[in-house]
């Protein structure tokens, strides 16, 4: 298997990696910090990344509400979120940090509030 090249991008010091498997073995260089390994491990073996979107609500004054993911989901299952997070309608007031999907498309993430809104006046 040839090198795969990647950035880190855990913090701005923006390393880069090199990695390769020896022996069944995953060998990481080019990080500075044992985070840059742990991170390039799990970009070549699991992909995942926070998802932030916006959700429709039944508010005039508020019709969209900010969210994230509580934990990065999946690459591959991503679509599939913001898929669900496009049907839904939130009904305001909600506090941030309230779920508004729980278990988003069956990964076991749930993708909650980030902003608190309050009821339409
Ligand atoms: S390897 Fe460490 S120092 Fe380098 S970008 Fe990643 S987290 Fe920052």
């Amino acid at each position: 298997m040839s090198d795969i090249a990647k950035t880190c991008i855990v913090c701005p010091a923006g390393c880069l990696l090199t990695i390769r498997q020896e022996n069944g073995e995953w060998v990481v260089s080019g990080n500075r910090c044992p985070r840059g390994k742990q991170y390039a491990i799990q970009e070549v073996t699991d992909p995942r990344r926070t998802v932030t979107a916006t959700a429709a609500t039944d508010s005039g004054a508020y019709p969209r509400l900010p969210l994230k993911s509580a934990d990065p989901v999946p690459k591959d299952r991503i679509g599939a979120v913001l898929e669900a997070i496009g049907r839904l309608q939130v009904r305001l007031p909600i506090q941030a940090g309230a779920c508004l999907l729980c278990n988003a498309a069956n990964t076991g993430i749930d993708i909650v509030a980030t902003r608190t809104l309050p009821p339409e006046e």
